[in-house]
């Protein structure tokens, strides 16, 4: 494999999005974005990219980069300051406070986004130079059940299996994952095996997402009892002979307990129909299909993990491998899905503030062996504050210095609100970020660190399969941006610890990362990649995709583990766990009766800072929303279309209402994505309460009790600019990319007189304009020759006129007269209305223009693709797809109300 591909000229890298870790190559062309395609050479997706890792090469743009230091004036405002300044003040301040109150009065808030030799040289400097282990990442939110669940089964945290085991499953049981939305290469790679070598799927989910739709078997069970439903199969397959006696005497301890508590939690095929909420023939059926199928692959993510009970729902999980003895064969595992690019990476250096370092804890066996290593004179002893924890600390004044480092905490951590307040009473409060501003940033930041970017920076990622891959530059980094690497060591310089930070480029920072991993190891920790500390910097460069580990002399990298036992505990036996009888960690109650989950949607990542800003992404689902059970929707009074307010113990939430079946009753969803930087009152972690899992003090994500009131808004409009604008402060809105610049849907209940003088703040004077106050109607347009420099449609609601309209009119360089003259009635020349949502970002295929071609015969997602190309490039839609078709094919049914919705939206 080349690094850079000569026919091509394209740089072989990595996607930054989520945890499948696919290659991309990447061109990059001379208006400062890049070509993107799929490395077909890349094992995680050979040449297959989603709709967001296809549009990567729209989220180039320079104009939100942070692209110099500032720090925080006297007078409260940010100046542009020189790196040694930036760098000598942080280290001079962290010294000071250091020295006044010690080592735990500082923190760490790292992300998985991060590249490994990020993680790596900050976790050095906190657990090793400063002192304390308060060194927390966001992956706490993604994935740490499934690292408490893998360290308390298998004593240490390792993935068994790999990507080629969903080719040769013939089951494959999903729970809590909507992979086709949230992993859709890997989820296409599941359907190809159902296609060609008719492997089944099972969902288990309360939601009936759209991996839903491609499964033999659906189960809506009840939130929270995934711990059922998994001792309730322990119990069948003990009962029915289905035990791989052999496996479990060799290699595992604790079965007879771990037993003994699932049958007091569902000890019968009812009793865990009862307890899960699903008839008794689906869950005799799937005990049936996971009983009699040697070759079951069992993926979890985050409606697993993202739980008060997390870790107990792993290790119910990991009991039915250990007692089937499928684990590490081919086709067969439990198999832990990551959200984030780099949440392993990060777990392998010691990113949680529970690790110390390369897969080793706080035992003083691990300590010392990393101190050595290290030469750290001041290291770690004990655990430090995982995230939930950590801010709470900063609340209550005992963490007095903060480093963030590419995250956004104040709108993904759980109770938002009271994070953004803690953020403010730091004395010290840094970030290294992309951005110029983002909800954390105006939580208070005193200094601003530039950092490269994907494209810029390079270094490793490792994705869901332990893969670690190259992530290449292959832009100039712009301004004074530099590597967080760099700017870590730097610091650390700075308080002294030059000799141990010296290094010169990411492959030196990689080398000693793979040093530690094979250091003192006699094959009794996980984690080795000492074949790689020797690579010379060209290697390094050249490095192709490796799975670990790969340890020093082996012929072969290991593609498993633990088919034959093995595991990393003394007695080299797996535990089984008795987990606690499932609760969740609060009730609903007549003032807060339903419960909120929530989640991602297909076309955004996080908290959007990068998919924020491409047209393609956007056009998918603009808006945030709440989706409800049509039952729920009648009881609360709120409508398909409509808003709502949400309300939780922790804070509320305006959004758009989606009227769904497939929203379970009694539960609320809404996606996670919006901040104030992209929507006026979506925040939804402000929403989400900060119960963590006893053992990987991950967030309940998914349960939080809520309440829901309709709201009600005389207006809806939109406005579409070719700047940002600042929409009024008594307006809903929500912000999009569009080409050639900014959308923006609203809802309104001011006087409709007071958006004129608004307009002509924003626009200047000459303005185009249909006024109908009376009516309630008022339409503008500023010109720049025969462009749309800003426009503004607003009216009645669902009569605002048509935004696909008026976006492809504003995404043109130059109008006709027609076209000028009809703008301003929202319609297009022809008269027909917009292709309605857009279903297929890769060709913008619309939702109307679907639904017509069903009409008139489509009747599979082939022929869609045939006539329409939707769903021929990246597969993320065609899930999408055939669920438009089965809904078109129901006599008498409608478009899903989502849909309808969706519809209303954009038109
Ligand atoms: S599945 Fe999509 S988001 Fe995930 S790594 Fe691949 S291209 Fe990126």
């Amino acid at each position: 494999m080349t690094v850079v591909d000569p026919t091509l000229r394209a740089t072989r890298t990595t996607c930054p999005y989520c945890g499948v870790g696919c290659g991309i190559l990447a061109t990059p062309n001379d208006s400062g974005g890049a070509a993107i395609s799929g490395d077909p050479e890349h094992p995680a997706n050979f040449g297959r990219l989603c709709s967001k890792g296809s549009a990567l090469g729209e989220t180039l743009g320079l104009e939100d980069r942070l692209l110099y230091p500032m720090i925080r004036c006297s007078k409260g405002i940010m100046e542009r300051v020189a790196w040694s300044d930036a760098l000598d003040h942080v280290a001079h301040r962290f010294r000071h406070i250091i020295a006044r109150d010690g080592p735990d009065a500082v923190a760490f808030y790292l992300s998985g986004q991060l590249l490994t030799e990020d993680y790596y040289v900050a976790n050095k400097l906190m657990k090793g130079f400063i002192g304390s282990a308060n060194v927390d990442t966001n992956s706490r939110l993604c994935m740490s059940s499934s690292v408490a669940g893998h360290r308390r089964a298998f004593g240490a945290d390792t993935v068994p299996g790999c990507y080629e085991d969903l080719d040769e499953a013939d089951l494959l049981v999903l729970v809590g994952s909507n992979a086709a939305w949230c992993h859709p290469v890997l989820f296409q790679r599941m359907l190809a095996n159902k296609l060609e070598r008719g492997a089944r799927i099972v969902v288990i989910d309360p939601r009936r997402t759209d991996t839903a739709g491609d499964a033999d078997l659906f189960l809506g069970l009840k939130p929270g009892t995934d711990t059922a439903l998994f001792s309730g199969l322990l119990v069948q397959l003990a009962d029915t002979g289905a035990l791989d006696r052999d496996y479990i005497e060799r290699h595992t301890a604790g079965f007879e307990d771990a037993l003994a508590r699932a049958r007091g939690i569902a000890g019968s095929i009812a009793a865990t129909a009862l307890a899960t909420g699903l008839s008794e023939q689906d869950v005799a059926d799937f005990f049936q299909m996971f009983g009699n199928t040697p070759r079951v692959v069992t993926l979890y993510s985050q409606g697993v993990n993202q739980s008060a009970q997390g870790t107990d729902k792993v290790n119910a999980i990991i009991n039915c491998h250990l007692a089937t003895g499928r684990i590490g064969k081919s086709g067969a595992s439990p198999f832990s899905l990551t959200g984030q690019p780099n949440a392993m990476g990060g777990r392998e250096v010691g990113g949680l503030a529970n690790q110390l370092a390369a897969h080793m804890g706080f035992s003083p066996p691990d300590i010392d062996r990393v101190r050595r290593f290290w030469k750290a004179p001041h290291i770690a002893t004990h655990e430090g504050l995982k995230a939930v924890q950590m801010f709470e600390a900063i609340a209550r004044g005992e963490i007095k210095a903060l480093w963030v480092i590419g995250t956004n905490p104040a709108v993904s951590l759980p109770d938002a609100d009271a994070v953004r307040a803690a953020l403010k009473k730091l004395e010290l409060f840094v970030i290294s970020e992309n951005v110029r501003s983002n909800d954390t940033v105006k939580s208070g930041a005193h200094v601003l660190l530039p950092a490269q970017a994907w494209g810029e920076k390079s270094g490793t990622v490792t994705n869901s399969e332990r893969r670690i891959s190259r992530q290449r530059a292959f832009r100039t980094p712009p301004g004074e941006t530099r590597p967080d690497w760099w700017i870590v060591s730097e610091v650390a310089k700075r308080l002294g610890f030059g000799a141990a930070f010296d290094f010169s480029s990411a492959a030196d920072v990689f080398r000693e990362h793979a040093g530690l991993s094979a250091f003192e190891n006699c094959g009794d920790r996980d984690f080795d990649i000492g074949a790689l500390q020797s690579l010379s910097d060209e290697a390094f460069d050249a490095m192709a995709p490796v799975r670990w580990p790969t340890r020093q002399g082996d012929i072969q990298p290991q593609q498993r583990f633990f088919a034959d036992g093995g595991f990393f505990a003394s007695d080299h036996k797996a535990r089984f766990i008795a987990p606690e009888i499932p609760a969740l960690r609060t009730e609903t109650t007549a003032g807060r009766p339903l419960r909120l989950n929530t989640g991602r949607i297909r076309d955004q990542w996080h908290t959007m800072t990068r998919t924020g800003i491409s047209p393609r992404l956007g056009q998918h689902l603009p808006e945030p929303f709440v989706e409800i059970h049509p039952g729920d929707a009648i009881r609360f009074g709120v409508t398909d279309g409509g808003f709502a307010r949400v309300i939780t113990d922790y804070g509320q939430c305006i959004l758009r209402v989606a009227v769904s079946e497939r929203q379970q009753r009694g539960m609320l969803f809404a996606p996670i994505h919006w901040s104030e930087e992209t929507a006026s009152t979506a925040r939804v972690g402000a929403l989400v309460a900060p119960f963590t899992d006893p053992f990987s003090g991950q967030p309940e994500s998914k349960a939080t009790p809520a309440s829901i009131v309709p709201y009600e808004y005389v207006f809806r409009g939109f406005a579409l600019s070719r700047v940002r604008l600042e929409l009024p402060d008594h307006v809903w809105w929500a912000r999009a990319a569009v080409t050639g610049g900014y959308g923006y849907l609203f809802a309104d209940n001011a006087d409709l007189a007071r958006w004129q003088p608004w307009l002509r703040s924003v626009a200047g004077n000459d303005l185009a304009e249909y006024k109908d106050f009376g009516g309630g109607v008022y339409r503008a347009a500023s010109f720049a020759e025969d462009r749309i420099e800003t426009c503004l449609f607003i009216g009645p609601a669902r009569d605002a006129g048509d935004w696909g309209v008026v976006k492809n009119l504003f995404a043109a360089d130059t109008l006709s007269n027609d076209q000028r003259r009809m703008l301003l009635s929202g319609k297009s020349m022809d008269g027909l209305a917009s292709a309605g949502p857009i279903v297929c970002a890769c060709f913008g295929v619309g939702r109307t223009t679907i639904l017509a071609t069903i009409a008139a015969g489509a009747s599979s997602a082939a022929e869609i693709g045939a006539q329409l190309k939707a769903g021929t490039n990246c597969g993320s839609c065609i899930p999408e797809l055939k669920r438009l078709i089965a809904q078109a094919n129901v006599p008498g049914a409608g478009a899903d109300p989502e849909q309808r919705q969706l519809a209303r939206v954009a038109n």
